[in-house]
């Protein structure tokens, strides 16, 4: 079986997604990219990711799009994460969630703001919102890819939230604390007007988390 480390991922973030409630029923899916034999591991459409097995995870090459391995139709996004994977260089791993508070920001088109400066974990001060297109087509991947500018995560409206990074356990947490911000905006818009940090500000917090936590040794 190849990819088996990968495929391991796969379905344990899937299930944490669950688990942390980022998603509902079978809505999401995840990836992860293999850069050497430009193979994607990616989630199957529609199966319980509580009941998904490595043998349910579907390998697919990224720039033919055929499935190189696996018995189960691959997610309907595999077009949308193909195209992180091809734009972005640095990205090994995507992951798309209908998580709660992010998925209703997305439904008013309304991008997450600096209301707390854990928007930087982004790497940028508003997390922008791509133009709505049709679940599992082409024309979400372009909008996304339009949209998302130098952001590690953007929201497809009226859908959910999509990012990536460089490792699934680093994806997880940067969408984790994308819908915890949008838990938090939606939290101060209900009882307030929130204060946005500034740009100069925002550039400040955005430079010091590339230093953040422990540094790996030189
Ligand atoms: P899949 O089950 O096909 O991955 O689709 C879920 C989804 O969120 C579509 O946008
Ligand atoms: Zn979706």
């Amino acid at each position: 079986m190849l990819h088996l480390s990968e495929r391991e991922q796969v379905v344990e973030y899937g299930k944490r997604l669950i688990l942390e409630r980022l998603t509902n029923g079978t809505s999401g899916n995840l990836s992860i990219y293999d850069p050497q034999s430009d193979h994607m591991i990616i989630s199957p459409s529609g199966i319980p990711y509580l009941e998904t097995k490595v043998e349910d995870v579907v390998v697919m090459e990224a720039r033919t799009a055929k499935v190189v391995e696996g018995s189960r139709k691959p997610s309907s996004e595999w077009a949308l994460h193909i195209g992180f994977y091809l734009a972005e260089p640095s990205a090994r791993a995507v992951l798309h969630t209908h998580s709660a508070y992010a998925t209703t920001f997305s439904c008013l088109h309304e991008p997450l703001r600096a209301v707390h400066y854990g928007i930087a974990a982004a790497g940028v001060e508003t997390i922008p919102v791509a133009e709505y297109a049709t679940f599992g087509t082409p024309a979400l991947s372009v909008n996304a890819l339009k949209a998302i500018g130098r952001s590690k995560a953007v929201l497809l409206a009226n859908h959910g939230l999509i990012g990536w990074d460089v490792s699934m356990p680093k994806v997880f947490s940067l969408i984790k604390e994308v819908e915890f911000m949008a838990e938090l905006q939606y939290r101060a818009l209900s009882i307030g007007k929130p204060i946005i940090i500034d740009s100069e500000e925002m550039a400040r917090v955005i430079e010091k988390f590339k230093t953040y936590g422990q540094q790996p040794e030189v």
